[in-house]
């Protein structure tokens, strides 16, 4: 038999009435023929919720428990969407994480796949059933425990299964009718892709469009999965969305194919830290032990008059995302007080975002900067940090100014236009 992966996101599951809505679209891939797996999110809200109910329990909380509590939300949504499904007379039956199992590594909150065994989904396909309803975002670990993959991992969970299955596609149904040019909700003027490369996917993800997870774009690289973005609310044939797949099957690409945005990120600065080998180490080293996730790092001048140092100084800035400061700052003061590191003051500005503008063109593009920061200038915008690598430009800016600066790029990339 032929085999689809179908994953329906949080709003596409959000109440019984969008839960039988997505399986009337199950119901029309089963009658095409496929034997399909559904793999489901929670109801949109309600993972938030569960966060939240653990931290108003325990600030410094045991990440086994966090797991055990916010992964509870999909065994609700694939319950009731293998009885939604019965209801129309299809044979299927739900599985939590533990009951495929989906074996992961122990890394809570943050999981990742070691093996996705088949024989007792496979099982329950030669007996008769057409589709397994698998929670997303669940996993177990060599422990025995519940694990999660991070915030968005059942589009992780949606592709892992299509690997393992061999399957003829992975659809990802979601709120948005495919991947656009950059997210729709704040900027009017974006369009829709009918292809994204892998690379560019991958790019877009990392650097916050949440359409898909990032991991999930790794793994269909990885394992040459069909993958697909689509509308759960709208009519959809083959045709439907946006592909995600090799650059060589795109027949034209532009320098810039999107923009995406990351709203809650922090610039932090140690001010005259010492110039000498080893001093990058001595910092983002007690970081790494801290679990902070550094993202764009400058070294530079110091604005400090140096007063009483003798010695070279530089001063060394770094992002983190926001709710990473209060970590980052202790792990620093502690780096100080064991004499790892010199620093005269950490400076704190937690009101930035990132804006990035993607594109497979800019490997043989030159210029691609200077546009973008002579956009960014006549809107009056103030770059405080840039990073680029071969297929993306990054630049941190005051938060106010993320949503001006996202609709500025589009316009100078004329991403409006195909
Ligand atoms: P789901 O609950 O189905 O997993 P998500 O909320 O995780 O859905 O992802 C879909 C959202 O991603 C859209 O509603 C949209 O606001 C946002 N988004 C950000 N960037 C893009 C983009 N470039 N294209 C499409 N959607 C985007
Ligand atoms: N429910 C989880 C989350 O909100 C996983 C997912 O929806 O992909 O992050
Ligand atoms: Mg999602």
């Amino acid at each position: 038999m032929p085999l689809l992966v179908m994953k329906f996101g949080g709003t596409s599951v959000a109440d019984l009435s969008r839960i039988a809505n997505a399986a009337k679209k199950v119901q029309a891939e089963v009658a095409r023929g496929y034997d399909v797996i559904v793999i489901v999110s929670a109801m949109s809200g309600e993972t938030n919720k569960m966060v939240g109910y653990v931290e108003g329990t325990s600030k410094l909380y045991d990440a086994r428990e966090y797991d055990a509590v916010v992964s509870s939300g999909e065994n609700v949504t694939a319950g009731l969407m293998a009885l939604r499904l019965q209801e129309m007379d299809i044979p299927a039956r739900s599985w939590q994480g533990w009951q495929v199992p989906i074996n992961t590594t122990s890394a809570h909150g943050s999981a990742r796949f070691i093996d996705i065994p088949r024989a007792n989904i496979d099982a329950k396909f030669a007996e008769g059933f057409k589709v397994a309803v698998v929670a997303g975002f669940q996993g177990l670990s060599a422990e025995g425990r519940i694990t999660t993959l991070g915030r968005g991992g059942s589009d992780t969970t949606a592709v892992a299964f299509a690997a393992a299955f061999g399957a003829e596609r992975c659809d990802i149904y979601t709120d948005v009718d495919g991947v656009y040019t950059t997210d729709p909700r704040i900027a009017s003027k974006a369009r829709k892709l009918d292809r994204i490369a892998f690379e560019e996917m991958l790019e877009l993800a990392s650097l916050g469009a949440k359409v898909l997870q990032t991991r999930s774009v790794e793994l269909a690289m990885r394992y040459k999965v069909r993958l697909r973005v689509l509308s759960s609310f709208e009519d959809t044939d083959e045709n439907s969305g946006t592909l995600v797949c090799d650059e060589d099957e795109i027949m034209e690409s532009k320098v810039v194919s999107g923009v995406a945005y990351s709203r809650d990120e922090a610039k932090m600065t140690l001010v005259t830290v010492e110039d000498r080998p080893g001093v990058a180490s001595a910092i983002f080293g007690p970081l790494a032990d801290a679990g902070v996730n550094v993202d764009m790092i400058v070294q530079n001048i110091s604005e400090k008059n140096y007063g009483t140092h003798t010695g070279a100084v530089t001063d060394m800035t770094f992002s983190v995302p926001v709710n990473q400061v209060a970590r980052a700052q202790k792990a620093m003061e502690e780096a100080r007080a064991a004499g790892i590191i010199m620093y005269d003051e950490l400076i704190s500005d937690t009101d930035v975002a990132k804006v990035s503008v993607v594109g497979i063109g800019m490997r043989s593009q030159v210029g691609v900067a200077a546009r973008m920061f002579k956009a960014l200038a006549a809107e009056n915008i103030n770059i405080k940090v840039i990073a680029t690598s071969e297929i993306k430009i990054s630049v941190l800016i005051d938060r106010k100014y993320m949503e001006l600066a996202v609709q500025a790029l589009h316009d100078c990339f004329e991403l409006d236009k195909a």
